[in-house]
């Protein structure tokens, strides 16, 4: 019994929900960020990758010629390919939206 209230008395300790939003900000950091997972050991990679490559896809709705429907607004975004390496060696690129 001692042990429970003991723990609750830490969770009161303002460190403790300090240190837990500090860890669940950098969480939800990397997953705004979209820091991936390893393919091959499924460890989150903690870093931003390099950009390799990059693309921009034209979304303008588009006349029956290919060309630009210049009634509607211009709209597109660019895609970017990233690579990541990973402690365990293993080397992987992604495609991810640029917002
Ligand atoms: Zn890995």
């Amino acid at each position: 019994m001692d042990f429970i209230i003991e723990t609750l008395e830490q969770l009161n300790d303002p460190l403790f929900f300090k240190l837990l939003f500090g860890v669940m900000s950098i969480i939800i950091l990397a997953v705004i960020l979209g820091f991936p997972n390893c393919p091959q050991c499924s460890r989150k990679i903690w870093n931003n990758g390099k950009v390799v490559d990059r693309e921009y896809i034209d979304t303008t709705p588009q006349k029956s010629d290919g060309s630009n429907d210049l009634r509607y607004k211009r709209s597109g975004y660019t895609k970017i390919l990233r690579e990541w390496n990973c402690r365990c060696g293993h080397t992987f690129q992604k495609w991810i939206k640029k917002i």
